[in-house]
């Protein structure tokens, strides 16, 4: 429990927010301290919903003024508890930043409210045959911000690369409360520092994202997914591999284990499209402006070590072929909240770190369940654990050695949040963190934002 807002500050916020802006009714409050797992739990007085960059600035000084901590918060779908207050923070709120640009269609360009969410910003472009260039399973709710706050990978990083790649203009407000504002969506613009590419990925500790411009990419008239049934894991990587090869307009390569599939079967009610269980499974979706079918099928056939594979190329055939990758995390999920841990590990490690996670996990809690799926295109394995503490350190301790040991990095897409915290210098150098600390210093010299997250 934490002291309501005194009156004071409720009329200054009010003056600022009006009254849509401000919530302190608790009952309301509680949606916004818990994660998307329900690993994270929090509590706040009082969650800010400015907007306006202006409101935004303008609660930034209040806050800086009074001393009082914020959370920037978007969907709220972040897994690494980035978004929750942990210690009775005000959460400073997105949702009302929607306003939703028209889309330039010479520069396929389109400048957006951080608190649109991926879902409202890919409609809007498939109306042109254009789209965002990152996806992610909780499209429906993550946001513009978040997912350029936590530069957000996806499935589709393996053909576009994650969201920095796509950041062409930037409106924000860093700790100091300045409006640092850039959204010309000039392709060439070498006119000193890349503020955008600085506040990307900073998981709300520097800066609060308003806006955001990003480019868009061609939205290809033929579309095909298959997913493939593989006997073991080495010739799953090796199909992966070769794909990336020879395969120019590949989009998706996501791996899963037969045991996630059997869960998603039992848990979401799906279908199992194969005859066999298989131990493996990669998921590939090609596009295209020439139908790929018959090279995705050559390519698939000269593939050896796959058991069975299912094609589908209409769009609902291949939504449920995506279903059983991407309900996967609700599935887990269901089980009791898990220990959720994103890494990336060298294509030349995978085989072994696949292969050795389970045991690793298994030798510190006996008899806890590790489930393994993932963005395996780039390197990027969920390794999520059920029937272990997901607050005891000891697991995560034991996978994120394992990872480092093998020249992996601790956090491949969801950052580093409180849930990493402890374990950044296995990926990051004491010099590199000394410059994180005279950054956040610099940018938020009150350490207002997001003070427990990432350093
Ligand atoms: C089912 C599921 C699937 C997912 N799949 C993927 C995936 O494939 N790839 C991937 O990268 N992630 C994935 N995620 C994680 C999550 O969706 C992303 O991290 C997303 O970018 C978070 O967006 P959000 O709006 O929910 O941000 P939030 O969860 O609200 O916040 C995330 C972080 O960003 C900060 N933040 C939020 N908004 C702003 C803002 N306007 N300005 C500054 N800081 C801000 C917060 O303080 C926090 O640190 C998945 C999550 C779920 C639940």
């Amino acid at each position: 429990m934490v002291d309501p807002l005194p009156d004071r500050l409720r009329r200054s916020f009010l003056e600022i927010l009006g009254p849509t802006g401000l919530l302190t009714d608790p009952t309301v409050i509680d949606g916004y301290t818990v994660d998307w797992t329900g690993r994270f739990r929090g509590s706040s007085r009082a969650v800010l919903r400015p907007g306006s960059t202006e409101e935004v600035a303008a609660t930034i000084e209040l806050c800086r003024r009074e001393g009082l901590a914020l959370v920037p918060q978007g969907g709220n779908t972040g897994l690494v508890g980035g978004s929750v207050p942990h210690e009775g923070e005000l959460v400073l709120s997105s949702r009302r930043l929607t306003a939703l640009g028209a889309i330039d269609r010479r520069d396929a360009q389109v400048t957006v409210g951080a608190g649109v969410t991926l879902a409202a910003v890919q409609q809007a472009a498939a109306a042109l045959d254009l789209d965002v260039p990152v996806d992610l399973a909780a499209r429906d709710s993550a946001t513009i911000g978040g997912m350029v706050a936590t530069n957000a990978g996806g499935t589709q990083v393996v053909r576009w690369g994650t969201m920095r790649h796509h950041l062409v203009g930037h409106e924000a407000v860093v700790g100091t409360g300045q409006v640092v504002s850039h959204l010309s969506g000039l392709v060439k613009d070498n006119t000193g520092y890349d503020l955008g590419g600085l506040l990307c990925g900073s998981e709300g500790t520097l800066g609060v994202f308003t806006s955001v411009r990003i480019a868009l990419v061609p939205r290809p008239p033929f579309r095909v997914t298959a997913l493939c049934g593989f006997a073991d894991v080495e010739s799953m990587l090796d199909a992966a591999a070769t794909w990336r090869r020879a395969i120019p307009e590949l989009d998706a390569l996501e791996a899963f284990t037969g045991a996630g599939l059997a869960l998603v079967v039992a848990r979401a009610g799906r279908a199992d499209p194969f005859r066999d269980r298989h131990r493996w499974y990669l998921l590939v979706e090609v596009s295209g402006r020439q139908d790929p079918t018959d090279h995705l099928g050559d390519v698939v056939d000269a593939t050896p070590g796959i058991a069975e594979v299912v094609v589908a190329t209409e769009p609902g055939a291949r939504a449920r072929l995506w279903s059983l990758r991407e309900d996967l995390s609700l599935a887990i999920n269901a089980l009791g909240p898990p220990l959720k841990l994103d890494v990336s590990v060298p294509a030349g490690a995978a085989a072994q770190f696949l292969g050795t996670v389970g045991d690793v996990v298994a030798a510190v809690v006996p008899g806890a369940r590790t489930w393994l799926f993932g963005h395996i295109g780039d390197g990027n394995v969920h390794v999520n654990v059920t029937g272990a503490d997901p607050d005891g350190e000891a697991v995560a301790d034991a996978v994120l050695r394992l990872v480092a040991r093998d020249g992996g990095s601790i956090s491949a897409e969801h950052g580093i949040g409180v849930a990493k915290k402890r374990w950044l210098h296995l990926s990051r150098s004491a010099a590199e963190i000394d410059v994180f600390r005279s950054v956040k210093r610099t940018l938020d010299p009150d350490g207002i934002l997001n003070p427990h997250v990432l350093l």
